[in-house]
């Protein structure tokens, strides 16, 4: 098999080029010139410079895709890449399947697995798709050594022009470097539970953090502390998390944290086979307790 790989996050890079390793041979293209890209046994590392628009990279990607053969083709989920999944789709004629994260493929039958219901079942489907949006997590992010050729082409513009680029609102906090996280989840129950947490996290020392329900749908928090595949993603020496179910879309941003501690009043909730150290109890009473030992 000869597979085709687009992303604009080195992360995703990575660990695509790891999931497919053994699968068969994988081309990737990006627009992110990072010497590592090359030691994940890629055949050759195509950098995308000029127009990065997701038209002019799907334009390109897809003559790329017609003269070279390529089975199928492997799509980072980013703003960009699901983007650039929908052109290649539609100029290409394939059928694309979004937001996976197993593949097995045998000739023209693909089995593939992605969660539905937000989160609470997962779609075991069986498609003739050729174009795949990986959700980021999916693998570990381990090289192979070596070093795979690489070279450079230059995109041309498109239709598209960008007249002006504004710059995000700035970050209340920067997550990424905290080495205390105290993160709450839909289990706090009330956005009053967020003062009577505040004392704890500020006696760790930690920041606050929360799952996606907290931060994007009750908005307890800001945006910019959500945890998680489609928040941030973290890596602090320790993470506490509080009423947290564990949800793959929440672990796919804490998994590289250090040590973790769950705190889950279901003692089968998922977050404790994430978690290094577990207490099975009501958070409203775990964290004073734990005060109390401070
Ligand atoms: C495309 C997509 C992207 C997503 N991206 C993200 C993301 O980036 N980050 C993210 O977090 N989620 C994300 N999600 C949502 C994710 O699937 C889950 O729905 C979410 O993580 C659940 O949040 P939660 O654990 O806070 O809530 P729940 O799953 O409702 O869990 C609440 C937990 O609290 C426990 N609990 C209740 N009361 C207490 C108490 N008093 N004391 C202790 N424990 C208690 C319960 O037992 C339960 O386990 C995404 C979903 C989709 C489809």
């Amino acid at each position: 098999m000869k597979f085709m790989i687009f992303s604009d996050a080195s992360d995703l890079s990575k660990q695509i080029m790891t999931y497919l390793r053994g699968k068969g041979d994988f081309f990737l293209y990006t627009t992110e010139d990072r010497p590592e890209l090359l030691s994940y046994g890629a055949t050759k590392v195509t950098v995308l410079k000029g127009d990065q628009t997701p038209e002019s990279l799907s334009s390109f990607l897809s003559s790329e895709f017609k003269s070279n053969g390529f089975d199928s083709i492997f799509i980072a989920s980013s703003v960009i890449g699901r983007d650039v999944a929908s052109y290649l789709a539609q100029s290409l004629g394939l059928k694309a399947v979004p937001e996976i994260y197993d593949v097995s493929i045998n000739g023209s039958n693909v089995k593939t697995k992605r969660y539905g219901l937000g989160g609470k079942v997962v779609l075991e489907e069986e498609s003739d798709a050729k174009i795949f949006t990986f959700i980021p997590g999916i693998s570990d992010d381990n090289p192979s050594g070596g070093n795979s050729p690489s070279e450079s082409k230059e995109i041309q513009k498109g239709r598209v022009t960008i007249t002006a680029v504004k710059p995000k609102k700035g970050r209340e906090v920067d997550l990424e470097k905290a080495s205390i996280i105290v993160s709450v989840g839909r289990g706090l129950g009330k956005k009053e539970g967020i003062q009577q947490i505040e004392p704890f996290v500020k006696m760790v020392k930690g920041e606050l953090a929360g799952s996606r329900p907290v931060c994007l749908d009750y908005k307890w928090l800001s945006e910019d502390r959500q945890v998680g595949y489609s928040g941030r993603k973290v890596k602090p020496k320790i993470y506490i998390a509080l009423g947290i179910s564990g949800q793959i879309q929440h672990i796919a941003g804490m998994r590289d944290s250090k040590i973790v501690i769950a705190v889950n009043k279901d003692k089968s909730a998922p977050i404790f086979q994430e978690a290094d150290y577990g207490i099975v109890g009501d958070l409203y009473q775990v964290v004073p307790k734990i005060m109390s030992y401070l």
